[in-house]
């Protein structure tokens, strides 16, 4: 623990901007590659690089958004941070501690303070059970509490998170997307978390409720002093939710900023053409949409240099060879990129 505490300290701000309080959350150096097995006898013959050395603080009460196209290793990173998959490299620090150093009875006491409200709230529900027996049951297994005061537990959380306390005795299958919804943020919060993972908890759900779900991770946050890791590919819902924003492309984190700063001007080539994909609500104001060239490349066989120059519309020769690290600007953002932080600086490598 000592050696954990001191590592959190000398790191503190890593991205962090100008931030004093002590992250909840870091991230140094996680990375997660799948094994490509091939052949009669399974042999590895590459890796999937989903998750490719990430460096990240999340502050206690915050939300941090975690954006990017579909494939670029948010919802890996998202599962390894709980570690419900292993993570290949790097560690996870939560308040100090790290994570994959844990026992199992030390991470069953985690994860009562680490929960993950996933994207599909039905397949994340047991068809069989009602949903009242379905949290009784993770009361009872983390040893919180059973028999009337479970019950009392259960509907109080139903009801807190916009249900009906008769609603413990219905099956998931009678409720409609929204309201299922509802049923897994509840049961993750049974547990008085002090840090969601929230994976993508609104595509799944009509338009017309979704932003009733985010009000509702909103007071919750608020309420219980949550912090969300929020992952999403939708940048127009992120702007309403979000303090701190953080872009992945290809495994890698291209760019973290405050949401302020983030959509009133992005610093990577490739956040530009995520925010110029975002229809606009004043129909006057003219942008012009920047068009990707090509599709995201593999991430088994990942270009070398800066992962994003075969798409770039800025690319220059070094982009090709020399990788871009996630470096602070004077401002105390990040970003990764040869037209932010010039390579001259000779801090950043080849490979
Ligand atoms: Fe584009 Fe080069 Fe910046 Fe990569 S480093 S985003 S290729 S300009």
């Amino acid at each position: 623990m000592a050696e954990t505490r001191r590592i959190s300290r000398t790191t503190e701000t890593v991205t962090g901007g100008s931030r004093r309080s002590e992250a909840l959350i870091s991230l140094r150096g996680l990375k997660k590659y799948f094994p490509i097995k091939t052949g009669v006898f399974g042999r590895t013959s590459g890796y999937v690089k989903a998750v490719d050395g990430i460096n990240l603080d999340i502050y206690p009460g915050t939300t941090f958004a975690l954006v990017g196209e579909s494939g670029c290793g948010k919802s890996t990173t998202g599962q390894v941070v709980l570690r419900l998959q292993s993570a290949t490299a790097g560690s996870v620090l939560y308040r100090g501690e790290n994570v994959f150093d844990a026992s199992e009875d030390r991470m069953r006491t985690l994860r009562k303070e680490m929960q993950i409200v996933f994207q599909d709230p039905y397949s994340a529900l047991n068809p069989r059970m009602t949903v009242g027996a379905a949290i009784r049951e993770i009361l009872h297994v983390h040893g919180i509490a059973t028999g009337l005061e479970a019950q009392d537990r259960v509907e109080a959380v139903l009801v807190r998170c916009g249900l009906q306390s008769h609603h413990v005795n219905r099956y998931p299958h009678e409720f409609s997307g929204g309201q299922r919804q509802r049923v897994v943020i509840a049961r993750a919060l049974a547990l008085d978390p002090t840090f969601v993972v929230a994976d993508e908890p609104i595509s799944a759900l009509d338009v017309s409720i979704q932003s009733q779900i985010i009000n509702l991770l909103e007071d919750l946050r608020s309420d219980r002093d949550l912090t969300y890791l929020f992952i999403s590919h939708d940048l127009s819902v992120v702007r309403h939710i979000a303090d701190r924003v953080g872009v992945m492309y290809l495994g890698h984190l291209v760019e973290v900023s405050e949401k302020e700063e983030f959509y009133r001007e992005q610093l990577h080539p490739y956040s530009q053409a995520l925010l110029s994909a975002i229809p606009k609500s004043d129909p006057t104001i003219q942008k012009k949409r920047i068009i990707l060239r090509g599709d995201v490349p593999s991430p088994a066989n990942p270009p070398a240099g800066c992962p994003f120059h075969t798409r770039c519309p800025s690319v220059m020769e070094v982009c090709k060879t020399v990788k871009p690290q996630l470096r602070p600007t004077a401002t105390g953002r990040y970003a990764a990129c040869h037209l932010v932080h010039p390579p001259e600086s000779g801090k950043d490598k080849e490979r």
